[in-house]
């Protein structure tokens, strides 16, 4: 009696070690993702109309402060995680540890969701105040994604891809760190993939999706043209005309920027040698290298073989990087600029006057010329001339022996404005929308007739 009585306590015993084994993580004692999903089929069975929400919260930090401060100190970071998550939750809802770096709560009973968010930005608060008690390690700045359990969900997962989405769409749209699943999110999903899917393609050949334009730019001084910039546009059946604000930022995040930027670099060369080729070898073409494409390692080694791909004089390129770029990677962005200048590229700031740039900033770039952001144009002949800071910026950026151009040009009075105020060269509507290659052509040889017409007077 006494020995079967030990055996069904040991296997009672046994029994709830497995269960623990099986449903809770062994480090904070949090119920694990096997639990999420059994409380989450049996909350979907619930019948009791509770209004509750699932919250993910991604703290992808938590890996890279394990690989620098060891796993010690990572075990002892997401304990302090987990019992701040504790802390900040109610009795009815329940925490678990879903994956390495991520928990989810289970949110039973709220008002409405601006109590989620609330309860999500006290949390962060939390966990970006003080990571761990000293506060070595600096913060964890989590993601977090809340979806709202309406009465026909069917799963965790298909709960949790929800809120995954929230947060994807949040970090590229890199606006908060809180967001909210709604349906459109999954059209946004939607239109993500087959933009994606567009620049593969083009990529592997099989399709023209993503295609160059070439905007002439203007020489006020000579009033001809000097060149023009290279813009990336792609275009399907499906989704029409897609802006490069939208599909670049993408390629970035899904990093196809590096193999899209040489595809793009390669047809503005090849372009750029057709205008060699047929007499117009002074015209600059001009390219937007994003700052992903320029910090990676093989960048000089992969421009110096389109070079010789193209057999293009690397005279006549420029290389547009944007003034942001330069923020946090100052020394970096210049030894790859001087890297660049040493092939013959010359370099022009793109969007100037959006940054921080400052003046004695400037002086130390390695670059040939500044584009003046559209909005230091637009004002122009809408603010008195006496407020317009324009001027001074072209004559600063001119003292420092830059070129200056002004770009989103659209107006007549806005090129005299920029004229007497010796501007160098424009670029906008009003000289010129951008052109397919084909156009771009008809217009140089348009350009030059003009010029002979007008010079025979
Ligand atoms: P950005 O380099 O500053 O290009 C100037 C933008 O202003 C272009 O928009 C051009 O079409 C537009 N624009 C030119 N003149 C006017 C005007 O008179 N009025 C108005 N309203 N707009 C004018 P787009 O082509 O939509 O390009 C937007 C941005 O996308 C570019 O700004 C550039 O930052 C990026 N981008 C475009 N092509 C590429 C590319 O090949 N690679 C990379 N990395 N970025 C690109
Ligand atoms: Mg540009
Ligand atoms: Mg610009």
């Amino acid at each position: 009696m006494i020995i079967s009585n030990s055996i069904l306590y040991y296997a009672f015993q046994k029994d709830k070690q497995n269960v623990k084994l099986a449903y809770y993580d062994p480090l904070t004692d949090l119920p694990n993702s096997h639990y999420l999903h059994e409380y989450v089929e049996k909350i979907s069975r619930d019948t009791e109309k509770h209004q509750r929400a699932l919250v993910l919260v991604n703290c992808s930090k938590l890996e890279a402060m394990n690989s620098t401060y060891g796993l010690s100190i990572g075990n002892q970071i997401i304990h302090y995680v987990a019992s701040k998550l504790r802390h900040i939750i109610s009795s009815e809802d329940m925490v678990f540890r879903f994956q390495q770096d991520s928990f989810v709560l289970i949110i039973d009973q709220y008002r409405s969701v601006d109590d989620l968010k609330a309860m999500s930005h006290r949390l962060i608060d939390l966990l970006n105040d003080s990571t761990d008690p000293q506060n070595t390690f600096g913060s964890i700045y989590p993601q977090i994604g809340i979806v709202e359990l309406n009465s026909n969900f069917l799963d965790a997962d298909e709960l949790l891809q929800k809120a995954s989405l929230a947060i994807s769409a949040n970090v590229l749209n890199q606006r908060d760190n809180i967001h909210v699943y709604h349906q459109e999110l999954q059209h946004w999903m939607a239109r993500q993939e087959a933009i994606e899917s567009a620049i593969k393609l083009t990529l592997a050949n099989q399709q023209s999706s993503v295609y160059l334009v070439y905007q002439p730019k203007l020489d006020i001084k000579s009033n001809t043209i000097h060149g023009f910039e290279a813009l990336a546009r792609l275009s399907t059946e499906t989704l029409g005309h897609v802006s490069p604000i939208e599909f670049i930022a993408l390629a970035e995040k899904k990093f196809l920027i590096f193999d899209l930027g040489n595809y793009i670099l390669l047809k503005a060369c090849q372009f750029a040698k057709t205008l060699e080729m047929k007499g117009h070898g002074h015209l600059s073409v001009a390219i937007n290298i994003s700052l992903l494409q320029l910090l990676r390692n093989e960048f000089v080694d992969c421009v110096q073989q389109i070079l010789s791909e193209t057999q293009v004089n690397p005279k006549q390129l420029q290389f547009e990087i944007t003034e942001s770029a330069f923020v946090d990677n100052f020394d970096t962005v210049n030894a790859k600029l001087k890297e660049i200048q040493q092939l013959g590229i010359s370099i022009s700031l793109d969007d100037f006057g959006t940054g921080y740039s400052s003046f004695s900033r400037l002086q130390k770039l390695l670059i040939s010329e500044v584009k003046i952001d559209k909005t230091f144009v637009d004002p122009i002949n809408v603010m008195h001339d006496r407020d317009l800071i324009t001027p001074e910026i072209i004559a600063m950026a001119q003292k420092l022996g830059l070129v200056v151009v002004a770009e989103g040009v659209e107006h007549e009075a806005q090129k005299e404005f920029l004229t007497k105020n010796n501007c160098d060269i424009i670029q906008g509507f009003v000289y010129s929308t951008p052109l397919s290659e084909i156009e771009s052509i008809a217009f140089v040889l348009n350009n030059e007739t003009t010029q002979i017409l007008t010079s025979n007077k």
